[in-house]
């Protein structure tokens, strides 16, 4: 069996214990004698795996009981027109901070006027606004910010607060590191980047938000009907719930999310590391102060060099290197899944690579 470090931005690595234990149990979920992708979502043994999950995400969260947690399809760019479609009456605030948030503002349009409460779109959002900066708008239904910048490597470190209600995009560091649930009154995170496979959005929602619902919506559209309905009014993914499952087991286990961050803020250091000691070879795309612990991005002197780069890194079983096509360069993601023992290979290739050119 082949594995190589994995450096994908999502779909991106998963925990190798997992990946084991799931393909240990495919064949026969919990002593069923089915595979959990064959047996029915209103069976015991289902439920009883998806509020297992429900319980861990809430222990290794610290969720207050006032929160429901569940389970939808269609990704982070559903997110981007649901949380407008039953919230945004007047005009949602956004805190602008890099593409996705950019997307979920234009989305959001759709319903109402919606507005930057900071950006730093001009600067190539190559930081995180500060809070002296914002400006809120009166009748805000709601202000909107994405917790990491997956495509430009910034990350909020201090989450802001405000008077109205706060909803978050954490998809690309959910779980992590600890945070505040009751910071927000509304997280998502697509799970294709720490916590399973593409194609299920975790939705930690304040039951007081419910009340605020401003429009009448299809029920697919409505987040009540996943909460009413324990997130089974249709069939749910199955396989990525059960996956993440067993990822929320593996980070409970390990220690739970002060322990993952502390790896995290370890690992991200080693290749930080590079990048401030090569003299200017490697240039970090964001503000040392607004720094991603997940996605590391950055630039070398030329476009020829960073296609090098990607190539001889492929070469050395680091794969998946290449900066996002919005904005070019280089970027590691460094999420969960990835070892302090891969980071220190792509440092070393990072360092040798240097040297050579
Ligand atoms: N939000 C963030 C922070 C992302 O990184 C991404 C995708 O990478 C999205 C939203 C969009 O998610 P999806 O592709 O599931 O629609």
């Amino acid at each position: 069996m082949k594995r190589v470090y994995n450096f994908n931005a999502g779909p991106s690595a998963m925990p190798l214990e997992v990946l084991k234990e799931v393909q240990d149990e495919f064949l026969d979920f919990n002593h069923t004698g089915m595979s959990i992708v064959e047996i029915s979502h209103r069976s015991a043994a289902y439920q009883e795996m998806q509020d297992d999950t429900v319980a861990t995400l809430k222990k290794l969260l610290a969720v207050p009981d006032d929160y429901h947690i569940v389970f939808i399809q269609g990704g982070g760019s559903m997110q981007f027109v649901m949380h407008a479609a039953n919230f945004l009456k007047k005009r949602g605030g956004y805190l602008n901070t890099g593409v996705w948030s950019n997307k979920a503002m234009e989305a959001a349009s759709f319903y109402g006027e919606t507005y930057e409460v900071a950006s730093s779109k001009a600067d190539g959002f190559t930081y995180i606004p500060k809070a002296d900066r914002f400006v809120v708008k009166p009748d805000t239904d709601y202000i909107y910010m994405t917790s990491n910048n997956t495509i430009h490597g910034t990350e909020w470190h201090d989450f802001p607060s405000f008077d109205v209600p706060l909803f978050c995009d954490m998809s690309s560091d959910f779980l992590s590191r600890p945070v505040d649930v009751k910071n927000f009154d509304f997280i998502y995170a697509g799970v294709q980047k720490n916590v399973g496979p593409a194609g299920v959005v975790v939705a930690i929602i304040k039951d007081d938000l419910l009340k605020k619902v401003c429009r009448d919506l299809p029920l697919m559209l409505q987040y009540k009907t996943y909460v009413d309905h324990d997130s089974t009014y249709n069939t749910p993914p199955v396989f990525n719930i059960y996956f993440v499952n067993k990822v929320a087991h593996w980070l409970d286990d390990n220690g739970g999310l002060a322990a993952m961050h502390e790896r995290n803020k370890k690992k991200a250091a080693i290749v930080y590391g590079v990048i401030d000691d090569s003299n200017g070879f490697y240039r970090g795309h964001a503000r040392v102060d607004s720094r991603s612990l997940m996605n590391v991005t950055f630039n070398l002197p030329t476009k020829e060099l960073e296609a090098q780069f990607v190539a001889e890194a492929a070469d050395h079983d680091l794969i998946g290197v290449k900066g996002h096509r919005s904005i070019g360069g280089c970027r590691a993601s460094i999420y969960n899944a990835v070892t302090e023992e891969g980071c220190q290979a792509l440092a070393d290739f990072m360092k040798a690579f240097q040297k050579k050119h």
